[in-house]
């Protein structure tokens, strides 16, 4: 057995250049270390449209020092707001501005997921201890005693002290250390975006706002200065439920909304259709790493979106990833087990809500009749359910 530490000049090889990916490149690389980045695309590039970043995580973009340029294309709402699909009443809403942002020590923001992207690309391209190298598929991972060996399917090999498995929810890197598979929730979502000044029906620009129904959503905001206006429906596919091939395609997209208020029917047209996410989680695990092989992002935990939570937490991942090398900088194994202890047990908690917060939004009859009436009652300054995931914390604290 070698000392846990690798050859402790290989570098730490990070599998995946998404978000998380290329956050944890950007924050091992500000503690010294040196990090290669294999991504199986051509391009560092995002596919979708915009992203909500929480507190939580709009801290460690801003510790990571990327928060002027995010201000320049992001945008900072002023509500979150709820409403019913059925009939556009107002439900409830959480203020974002300046008592939220003291209260939190970040603002929330929206932005496109690409932008984001880009500036975590361009904060890596400035550092040369990471090196980026895409159209590398990693093919296996193989753990030694005294390194770990990415094996790409062009046939090259890199060999590292540590790696991370950021490779997303199909993720290679998880097949090694285990065999679940991602649970299809029988949801799908559509989404993109329109110069705003063409999107047929817009909520007040300073606002997120989020229509909730039995079986379906719709959610609007700003994104690129208030400049471009994305949208995304979300529903139960009853053809997934029939064993339907084609199931979540355009057609039943319209029939299942045809049912919701104007103003989403007046939304709709513009609404992206070229592409559609079936919605996939996982079970929580409480292993996640294999000697000095881990997983981080969608790899080791993705979630449903409904707490727009996903890349949120590969960010928190990235940041305690971090720390734990800082904290144990001599012993691989061991600062990746204090990284698997804190972050299996905050991220389980975060998959179970975003279920959990899908089926209250998702409700009919009684259910949806009661919860209405809850939200209505709600004092807007009542952070009880969201102070723990948005609240400050110590990012290997093994708490939920
Ligand atoms: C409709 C929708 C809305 C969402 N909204 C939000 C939101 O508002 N806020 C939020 O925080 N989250 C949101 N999410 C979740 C968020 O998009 C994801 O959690 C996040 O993008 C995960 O980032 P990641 O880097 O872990 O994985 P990914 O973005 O999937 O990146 C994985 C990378 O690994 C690469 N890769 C894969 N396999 C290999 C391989 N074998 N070798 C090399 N490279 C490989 C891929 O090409 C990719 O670049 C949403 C998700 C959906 C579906």
């Amino acid at each position: 057995m070698g000392n846990g530490n690798g050859g402790s000049k290989d570098p730490i090889l990070v599998v995946g250049g998404g978000i998380g990916g290329l956050a944890a490149a950007l924050r091992l690389s500000r503690s010294g270390h040196e990090i290669v980045v294999l991504e199986k695309a051509e391009q560092f590039v995002e596919i979708g449209a915009g992203l909500q970043l929480a507190p939580n995580a709009t801290r460690v973009l801003g510790s990571l020092g990327l928060m002027d340029k995010i201000r320049d294309v992001g945008v900072f709402p002023n509500r979150l707001r709820l409403k019913t699909a059925l009939t556009d009443e107002n439900l409830t809403h959480l203020d974002l501005g300046k008592g939220f942002i003291e209260r939190y020590g970040a603002p929330y923001v929206v932005m496109h997921r690409n932008d984001l992207l880009s500036i975590l690309l361009q904060g890596c391209t400035e550092r040369p201890s990471i090196e980026l190298l895409p159209g590398k598929e990693i093919k296996d991972v193989l753990d030694g005693p005294d390194g770990v060996t990415a094996v790409c399917a062009d046939g090259t090999t890199y060999r590292g002290r540590a790696l991370i498995g950021a490779d997303g929810l199909w993720s290679t890197v998880r097949k090694k250390l285990s065999d679940d598979v991602p649970v299809n929730s029988g949801y799908v979502s559509y989404r993109g975006t329109v110069p705003t000044d063409r999107a047929t029906a817009h909520a007040p620009l300073d606002e997120v706002v989020a229509w909730i129904g039995p079986g379906l959503h719709y959610v609007q905001y700003p994104l690129r200065s208030g400049n471009l206006y994305n949208q995304v429906a979300v529903f139960r596919s009853d053809q997934y439920l029939q064993g339907k091939q084609d199931w979540g395609n355009s057609q039943e997209l319209e029939e299942k909304l045809s049912v919701t208020c104007d103003h989403i029917r007046t939304a709709m047209p513009l609404l992206g259709r070229d592409h559609r996410w079936p919605m996939y989680d996982r079970e929580p695990i409480d292993r996640w790493n294999l000697g000095r092989i881990t997983l981080l992002g969608d790899a080791a935990h993705p979630m449903l979106q409904y707490l727009a939570q996903g890349a949120c937490q590969a960010i928190e991942d990235a940041e305690a990833i971090g720390v734990a090398f800082d904290r144990e900088p001599k012993n691989v194994v061991e600062a990746l087990t204090m990284y698997q202890s804190a972050r299996t047990v905050r991220t389980a908690r975060v998959q179970r809500n975003a279920r959990l917060w899908g089926d209250m939004w998702h409700i009919d009859g009684a259910g949806r009749l009661m919860r209405d009436e809850l939200f209505k009652m709600r004092d807007p300054d009542d952070h009880s359910h969201i102070e723990w995931l948005y609240g400050k914390r110590d990012p290997l604290e093994v708490k939920p």
